[in-house]
């Protein structure tokens, strides 16, 4: 007869680590969403072979105190939310309590934060298994550097999946360039074998988020074809807006390399979203050619479900056949509108 008995906390942990971490990209995208969630304003990733050998993730955000470092390290343990109403309109890109467990269930790990009131940092470090004793003092500016050594050291299978250095800072990169888009009022840098992959600064405070990014970040991430290209648009209905840039139909792409849709300023794949988008250029595209675009749907929080991938990269929306139709229209009617392309509308 089977025996049926409890796992060990390391191995719920690793399970867990199977769902969010799957390479250096992937361990880049949590820690960074931590940043956003503290409220930094500058982010900067140090990663080197990939991310294979090292990912240090360094921002200026809220911190964490120095009796909360051990929970941050513990499954289930999260500032953001307390109850199922919180969950139901969450509004943190975090909310499972499962990256920096998971994480450190599979890489060693070090984190170092310090508050706005303390006058110096904490240090905890967890080796892949045990988390090692007690925060000790250590200098850091208020913000949280979280270190991340040797993924999958423990892990062979996990392991063996890596592909080389420059495939995974592809991945890394890739990543960076999806947030950076969303996030403009944030400085992001990514340095890679101690080389600067990219320097953003943040733009300028008080203005939308979309347009404080502005054309330089635009040109910067996706290139001077897009932005000479580019219509902005921004449209309203009720509790929707849909706004951000889309690329004239002369300049599609042969593959869908250039499509940035965030919900919430989140990123996701959806097929709801693709299909409206799809519709929309119908007439204008060629066969087999992909529209190029950057855009954001704001919505009450209320109006879509996040929790439905562990990694977050899909939603639900409640009401998905008025969003797609609500999409449709605003894509539709500013490709209709046609050519008024960003540069021309001073937007810079
Ligand atoms: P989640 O983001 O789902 O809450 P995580 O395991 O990613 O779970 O992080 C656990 C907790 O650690 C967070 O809820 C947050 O309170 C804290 N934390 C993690 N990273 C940071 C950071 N960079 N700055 C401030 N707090 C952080
Ligand atoms: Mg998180």
């Amino acid at each position: 007869m089977p025996t049926i008995r409890p796992l060990p906390p390391q191995l719920i942990n690793q399970i867990a680590a199977g769902e969010v971490v799957e390479r250096p990209a992937s361990v880049v995208k949590e820690l960074v969403e931590n940043s956003l969630d503290a409220g930094a304003t500058r982010i900067e990733i140090d990663i080197e072979r990939g991310g294979i050998k090292r990912i240090q993730v360094r921002d200026n955000g809220v911190g964490i105190g120095r009796e909360q470092l051990a929970l941050a390290l513990s499954r289930h343990a999260t500032s953001k939310i307390a109850s199922l109403s919180d969950l139901e309109s969450v509004a943190t890109m975090g909310f499972r309590g499962e990256a920096l467990p998971s994480i450190a269930s599979v890489a060693r790990l070090e984190i170092v934060s310090r508050t706005a009131d303390e006058p110096h940092g904490w240090r905890l470090a967890s080796d892949g298994s045990e988390q090692a004793g007690a925060p000790a003092p250590a200098a850091h500016a208020p913000g949280t550097t979280v270190e991340v050594h040797d993924l999958f050291f423990n892990v062979p299978a996990r392991r063996k999946f890596l592909r080389t250095e420059k495939t995974e800072l592809g991945h890394v990169e890739q990543l960076l360039r999806r947030m950076a888009l969303a996030r403009g009022e944030v400085a992001w840098r990514l340095q890679h074998n101690g080389r600067t992959v990219f320097d953003l600064p943040a733009g300028a405070a008080g203005k939308d988020d979309w347009a404080t990014a502005g054309v330089g970040r635009l040109r910067a991430l996706l290139g001077e074809g897009f932005v000479a290209h580019g219509l902005t648009l921004d449209e309203q209905a009720v509790d929707l807006r849909l706004h951000g840039w889309i690329a004239q139909p002369a300049f599609a792409r042969s593959q869908g390399d250039m499509q940035f849709f965030y919900v919430n300023r989140r990123l996701v794949r959806d097929k709801l979203v693709t299909h409206a988008v799809r519709q929309a250029y119908q007439d204008v595209l060629h066969h087999g050619r992909h529209p190029a675009y950057v855009l954001f749907l704001e919505l009450p929080s209320w109006q879509v479900d996040v929790n439905v991938h562990p990694a977050k990269q899909e939603v639900r929306f409640r009401e998905g056949r008025q969003t797609h139709d609500f999409l449709f229209r605003a894509l539709h009617r500013r490709l209709a509108a046609g050519v008024e392309p960003m540069l021309s509308v001073g937007l810079t």
